[in-house]
């Protein structure tokens, strides 16, 4: 019973109670026509279930929204299939052909426009492809150009916060599109990320990611160089981080991969040959207005030592490794 505490006879009560039902079953009603939409309306499919891809369905999953799955390596798809019971997809026309939004996350440029034009052939008006790998923003506009003689949608839409924010659901998204396509496929990328950023029209997703790359790339150039600085003048390095931690300088790698690095262990992360290929993605943009970026061609230089050295699948805070070395040689 609704008490208000202000409507002691019973007609009043009764009211109270009788708008109690109807609001429970406003919300009844409200919460059938929301389950209904999300499974009706947005039937999901998942390509490319890599490292971030496996994460990332399963928390579509997790929100009712996964309907089927392809990969190029068919056992992850059936893998996934069997845990959530969505479809295994033979191709990627049959899940162009069954889903309404369709999410990819694939590896590098070539092979999200190989995924696309196997897309197209099975697209259809009011569908919505949303691609999460990281791309150039060339690509991006060369998938939607692919995709919109179907009459689909395209969002470019790259993702950052590494692995643990895929398995998390913490992702930042950046997207790039019309706002139609980002209204419908809102319920798709809020089961993904938590900081969802629309920030222009396709390419613009991938142009906000590059200028995270690039920023990704002078922090570990400071943190690594500045610590290797610090170990060679014999400071005591745990203290040293717990001190720059709390100052000017702070910054989440240093407070999350400084621990580690010096102690000579470079935990994933975010792999080097990973990087060094967004870098590759940044430099060719930095091109394109006629500029080359000393910071990031610095790192590539750097990122290709250390992917000779055997640690292109290690965490990108290994370049701690080259700036120890670079002292040990002035010692030595
Ligand atoms: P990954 O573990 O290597 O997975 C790549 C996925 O792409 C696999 O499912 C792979 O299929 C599929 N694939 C590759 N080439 C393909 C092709 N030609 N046709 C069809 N499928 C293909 O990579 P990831 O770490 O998940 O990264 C995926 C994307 O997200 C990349 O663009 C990456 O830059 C970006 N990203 C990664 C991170 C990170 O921390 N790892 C963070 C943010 C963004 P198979 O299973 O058959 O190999």
């Amino acid at each position: 019973m609704l008490s208000t505490g202000s409507s002691p006879d019973g007609i009043n009560a009764w009211s109270d109670n009788w708008q109690l039902l109807a609001i429970m079953g406003f919300a009844w009603t409200g919460w059938i026509h929301s389950t209904w939409s999300l499974e009706t309306m947005l039937k999901t499919g998942f390509v490319g279930l890599g490292a971030m891809g496996l994460p990332m369905a399963r928390n579509l999953h997790k929100a009712g929204l996964l309907s089927a799955v392809w990969n190029r390596t068919p056992g992850k798809a059936s893998d996934l299939s069997r845990e959530t019971g969505c479809l295994h997809c033979d191709g990627l026309e049959e899940l162009a052909t069954h889903c309404d939004v369709i999410v990819t996350c694939v590896s590098a440029d070539q092979d999200l426009l190989t995924v696309a034009e196997g897309l197209a052939t099975g697209v259809g008006p009011g569908d919505v492809v949303l691609d999460c790998s990281t791309v150039d923003s060339k690509t991006a506009l060369a998938v939607d150009r692919i995709l919109s003689h179907m009459g689909a949608g395209f969002l470019d839409c790259p993702v950052s916060g590494g692995t643990e924010g895929a398995r998390l659901g913490t992702l930042s998204i950046m997207v790039g599109g019309d706002t139609d396509g980002l209204n419908r496929a809102a319920p798709v990328l809020e089961a993904m990320g938590r900081t969802i950023v629309h920030v222009g029209p396709v390419g613009a997703g991938q142009a906000a990611k590059a200028t995270n790359q690039i920023m990704v790339a002078g922090i570990n150039q400071a943190v690594t160089e500045a610590l290797a600085f610090g170990q060679a003048h014999g400071l005591p390095m745990d203290r040293l981080i717990e001190a720059l931690s709390e100052g000017a300088a702070s910054n989440w790698f240093l407070s999350h991969r400084g621990p580690t690095m010096i102690k000579g262990e470079y935990p994933l992360g975010f792999k080097v040959m990973l990087h060094q290929k967004d870098l590759g993605i940044c430099a060719g943009m930095a091109a394109q207005k006629g500029v080359k970026l000393p910071i990031v061609e610095m790192t590539r230089i750097h990122y290709r030592r250390l992917m000779e050295q055997g640690h292109g699948e290690s965490d990108i805070s290994s370049l701690f490794v080259l700036k120890e070395e670079m002292f040990s040689t002035v010692d030595g």
